[in-house]
């Protein structure tokens, strides 16, 4: 399930849709690729299982995508 928003993408003045994966909602533009996480990123530790077992937690601020 996806909702559009057409003409919105701010690079490309594309259609964008709103979808949701495991990790919350994002917007990507079929036209380019541009994806905007909706998501609070602070919300949002960036940590994979093994960085947890190799060192202890690091939060991150940045988000995984581009
Ligand atoms: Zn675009």
């Amino acid at each position: 399930m996806s909702v559009w928003k057409f003409k919105s993408c701010p690079r490309c003045q594309g259609d964008v849709y709103l979808d949701k994966d495991i990790d919350g909602w994002y917007e990507q533009c079929v036209q380019c690729g541009y994806v905007l996480d909706l998501r609070p990123i602070a919300d949002v530790p960036d940590v994979t299982a093994e960085e947890t077992a190799a060192s202890e937690v690091k939060v991150r601020k940045t988000s995984r995508r581009r």
